[in-house]
């Protein structure tokens, strides 16, 4: 044998950490009670009625009355898939706006559906411009769709949805927007703005378990969807096919089966989205930007300062500029090692320059904050 095991295996229990990164942000305490509840069918009747609530909270959560309004039973980055991989055909071109990663991601899924896509850059930490966008679309007048990440988690920038929308319907192209961190922590209108296409994720400012990705298609969308010329070339995520699962509008239809969904894990999200409706979606967003405002203060009163312009910044993810002689992994792996506290370390050009200071959902609080920048002072003496 050369795998060696021990005898006996003891259940994992996690500490209890206080997660001020990127997402996973903390989940609330009722969540996890739902999680727990006992396990039904995935085609119980009363299973079906939880998802038929479901699909009411994100039309809310998302500011819509799309019928093709679901969660993805899996992780954001499925959701950014499910969108790209119905909408988008061979040859059709598609605007992609990168200022982070999560853009360079949407651009490789287009790639890989035979889409051509058409970069639209900005510098890490700034937004991408209108200008920019429609110096593309008057460059590619045939483009059909232009991309974008509304908040962009690697750098904490907010992109100008509703004037990207706006722009996009003046030259006749869809949207694809990426709300895996916007959803929930700021201004974002689907109906309002014309969005066609939109994915977001559980564990970022819905304080979700991690897993699942709600997605949501404009009536434009499901058109350009059933009117293809060529087969989804992925099955799982085929629009078409798991509609006859969660239904097209509020109860109706028959159910039929199409994958197992994660039962416990959509208690969990309707149970978050219950929290949500509960608040206020506006209640929500304001206290968001009440905790910023107390975050940025409390990095001020210990020397630190945010990276991106006032303007320009997401209240729910803060990248803050590492002091110069201080050693990022040692900062950071002693807050996680004393105190329980996750914050998150920049990606790609902003590696070592930054930490990102995630205020997302349940995590978004006086009390995450005054220990936040308290241990922080701590470790930074
Ligand atoms: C986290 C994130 C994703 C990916 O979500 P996963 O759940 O990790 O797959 C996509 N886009 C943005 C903007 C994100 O912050």
């Amino acid at each position: 044998m050369s795998v060696h095991y021990p005898n006996t295996f003891t259940s994992f229990i996690p500490p209890v950490r206080t997660l001020m990164g990127p997402g996973p942000s903390d989940v609330s305490p009722t969540v996890l009670n739902a999680l727990a509840r006992p396990t039904l069918g995935h085609l119980d009747p009363l299973f079906i009625q939880l998802m038929d609530e479901t699909k009411q909270l994100l039309q809310y959560a998302f500011q819509t009355n799309n019928n093709l309004t679901m969660p993805i039973s899996a992780p954001g980055s499925a959701g950014m898939e499910a969108c790209v991989v119905n909408l988008v055909e061979p040859g059709d071109v598609v605007i992609v706006c990168q200022n982070g990663v999560f853009g360079g991601r949407m651009k490789e899924n287009v790639e890989r559906c035979g889409g051509i896509a058409v970069d639209v850059t900005a510098p890490w930490g700034e937004p991408n411009t209108l200008a920019s966008i429609e110096a593309a679309l008057t460059q590619h007048p045939e483009a059909k769709f232009i991309g974008f990440v509304h908040a962009e988690t690697s750098t904490g920038v907010r992109n100008d949805a509703q004037a990207i929308c706006a722009l996009a319907k003046q030259h006749d192209c869809m949207t694809i927007v990426d709300a895996v961190t916007s959803l929930g922590g700021i201004e974002l209108k689907v109906d309002e703005w014309g969005i066609d296409a939109i994915y977001s994720g559980s564990q970022k400012c819905l304080s979700c378990v991690p897993g699942l990705s709600p997605v949501s298609f404009s009536d434009a969308a499901v058109a350009k969807i059933q009117g293809r010329k060529t087969q989804v070339q992925s099955w799982f995520l085929d629009m078409n096919l798991i509609v006859g699962y969660w239904g097209t509008g509020s109860g109706g239809g028959k159910r039929a089966y199409h994958h197992t969904a994660p039962v416990n894990s959509l208690y969990a999200l309707h149970e978050s989205l219950r929290l949500l409706h509960a608040e206020g979606l506006e209640n929500a967003i304001e206290r968001h930007a009440q905790m910023h405002n107390k975050l940025k203060q409390g990095l001020e009163s210990i020397g630190l300062s945010l990276l991106v312009n006032e303007a320009d910044r997401l209240p729910q993810l803060n990248t803050v500029i590492i002091p110069d002689g201080v050693d990022d992994a040692a900062v950071r792996s002693r807050l996680l090692n004393e105190f329980n506290l996750e914050i998150g370390a920049g990606l790609g050009a902003l590696a070592g320059k930054v930490w990102r200071i995630g205020l997302m959902g349940y995590a978004a609080s006086d009390k995450n904050i005054d220990f936040c920048i308290a241990s922080l002072k701590k470790v930074l003496n």
